[in-house]
C-alpha cells in the first residue's frame, strides 16, 4: 500500500539518511512489511541489509537477524547504534552477564534488531526467549549457508526451517550472493519457504575488470600487476594454503607493499587484528585463505587477485565481489595454470566425501576450468553461469574483450591434460 511505500521510504531517509533504494530493495521491503516471505539474491554490496533492516523498524516488534558472521556482530551493532537503531546481539564471544542485558532488552520490547548467531537458535533457551517477545521479521543472511554443496555450509543452518512453523505470522527474508538455480532451490526447499517471493538482481558488476593471465611465476606477477596498476591500493590477495598465504604476505612487505595475513591457523585475536587493520587502514593488503571476506563491507577494495584457482565459480564471484563495492573502478585479476586445475582434481579424488559429492566437486571445477579458458567475454561467461544473460556480446571490460585472445583453441590441451 502508499502507506507502507511512504513509511518505508521515511525510515530509509531518517534513520539511514539515503535518498532513495536501490534496485530491488524497495519491492523487497514493501512485500516483507506487508508480511510476505522472501528470497533475496543480490551480488555483494548491492544492500541486502536494508531489504530486513527497514522492514524490522517499520514492523511492530524486533527484527531477529540470523547470521554466521560472528565476528563482524559487534561492529555491525555498533553502527546500527551511531544511527540511533537499537540493535543488540547474542553469540558465544558474550559472557552471561552481557548476554542477560541483552534479553531483558529483547524483553522489554525495547531492541529494533537481534542479531544471533546460528547456533543460538537451536537452543531451547533461544527459542523460548524468543517466544516471550515481540518479533517483527525473521532475517536469515548468507542464506546459501544451508547449501550442504557450498563451501559455507553450516549444519546450524537446516535448523532455521522450524522458524516457519513455529512463528507461521512472522515474515521471513532469506538473503544471500550466491546465485545457481541449485542453491536458490536448495535455500527455499531447506528453510520451508515454499510460498516466499523470489528477489533477483543483475549480477552484473560493470565496474570490476575481469582479467585471467597465464601462471609463470605468481608472487613475482602479482608483484607488477600491484605496482604498476594498483600502487597504495587496499585489496585482498588469496591463495589456497595458508603456507602460500604466509610467505606472500612476506613477500610483498619485502617488496615494499604493505601487507598482512589471514589464515584459520592464525589466533582469533591476530585475525581480528588484521581484518580490522583491513577495514581501518587505508592501502593495505590482506592476503588470505577463503577464511578471510564474508560479511566484510569495505567500499574501496580496488583489486581482488588469486594467485591459485577458485573451487567453483560461485567462489570466484563472491571472493572477486568484494572488489569496487563503491562502484569506481576495480580489477578482479587471477593468475592461471592448469597444474592447478590437475592439483585440484587429485585433491577431490582422494578427499573426503562420498562419491555423490565428489561428482559435484568435480563439475565446480571443470565450471571455473571453462571461465578460465574461455575465448568469448568472460563478464557474459560469469553470467550465464548464473542464468543471466549480458546486456551486449562483449562488455569492453575484460581481458578477452581488451585484447582478444588469439583463436588458438587452448581447450584442446586443456583437455589432453585433464583427460589422463
Ligand atoms: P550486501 O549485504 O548486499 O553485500 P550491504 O547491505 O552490506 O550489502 O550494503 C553495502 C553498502 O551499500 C553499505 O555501505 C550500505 O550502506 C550501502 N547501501 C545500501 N543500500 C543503499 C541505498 N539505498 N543508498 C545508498 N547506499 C546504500
Ligand atoms: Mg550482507
Amino acid at each position: 500500500t502508499g502507506t507502507t511505500a511512504s513509511e518505508a521510504l521515511a525510515t530509509l531517509h531518517r534513520v539511514f539518511g539515503y535518498e532513495s533504494f536501490r534496485g530491488e530493495q524497495e519491492a523487497v521491503v514493501e512485500h516483507v512489511i506487508a508480511g510476505g516471505d522472501a528470497v533475496v539474491l543480490m551480488p555483494t554490496g548491492a544492500g541486502k541489509s536494508l531489504c530486513y533492516q527497514v522492514p524490522a523498524l517499520v514492523r511492530p516488534g524486533t527484527g531477529v537477524v540470523v547470521s554466521p558472521l560472528i565476528a563482524l556482530m559487534q561492529d555491525q551493532v555498533d553502527a546500527l547504534r551511531a544511527l540511533g537503531v537499537n540493535a543488540g546481539f547474542m553469540n558465544s564471544t558474550q559472557d552471561f552477564d552481557e548476554r542477560r542485558v541483552v534479553e531483558a532488552e529483547f524483553l522489554a520490547g525495547e531492541l529494533d534488531l537481534l542479531y544471533l548467531a546460528p547456533e543460538r537458535l537451536r537452543l531451547d533457551s533461544t527459542l523460548d526467549l524468543l517466544s516471550r517477545g515481540k518479533i517483527s521479521v525473521f532475517a536469515i543472511d548468507e542464506a546459501h549457508c544451508v547449501s550442504q554443496w557450498g563451501h559455507d555450509f553450516r549444519p546450524d543452518y537446516l535448523a532455521l526451517s522450524l522458524l516457519g512453523e513455529r512463528w507461521p505470522d512472522v515474515p521471513r527474508i532469506a538473503l544471500t550472493a550466491t546465485a545457481t538455480r541449485a542453491t536458490h532451490q536448495e535455500i527455499t526447499e531447506r528453510l520451508n519457504m515454499p510460498a516466499a517471493r523470489h528477489f533477483v538482481a543483475s549480477f552484473d558488476r560493470p565496474n570490476i575488470q575481469y582479467r585471467i593471465v597465464p601462471k609463470t611465476d605468481p608472487k613475482k606477477q602479482l608483484l607488477s600487476f600491484l605496482r604498476e596498476e594498483h600502487p597504495g591500493d587496499a585489496g585482498i590477495v588469496y591463495c589456497l594454503s595458508r603456507n602460500s598465504v604466509e610467505k606472500t604476505a612476506e613477500f610483498l612487505t619485502r617488496n615494499g607493499i604493505e601487507a598482512v595475513p589471514y589464515h584459520a591457523g592464525l589466533d582469533a585475536g591476530t585475525r581480528a587484528a588484521h581484518q580490522s587493520r583491513f577495514l581501518r587502514e587505508d592501502g593495505l593488503v590482506v592476503v588470505a585463505t577463503i577464511a578471510f571476506g564474508m560479511g566484510i563491507d569495505k567500499p574501496d577494495v580496488r583489486f581482488v587477485a588469486h594467485l591459485d584457482l577458485p573451487k567453483s565459480v560461485e567462489g570466484y564471484y563472491q571472493e572477486t565481489g568484494r572488489a569496487g563495492r563503491d562502484g569506481l573502478p576495480s580489477t578482479a585479476w587471477m593468475a592461471y595454470g592448469l597444474n592447478d586445475v590437475i592439483q585440484q582434481r587429485k585433491l577431490i579424488q582422494s578427499g573426503e566425501g562420498d562419491e555423490a559429492f565428489r561428482r559435484r566437486a568435480a563439475q565446480h571445477l571443470d565450471a571455473m576450468l571453462a571461465l578460465c579458458e574461455t575465448v568469448r567475454c568472460r563478464r557474459g561467461q560469469l553470467l550465464a553461469y548464473f542464468g543471466q544473460e549480458a546486456d551486449a556480446a562483449a562488455c569492453g571490460n575484460c581481458d578477452t574483450c581488451l585484447a582478444p585472445p588469439e583463436t588458438w583453441d587452448g581447450t584442446v590441451p586443456a583437455q589432453k591434460l585433464l583427460s589422463t
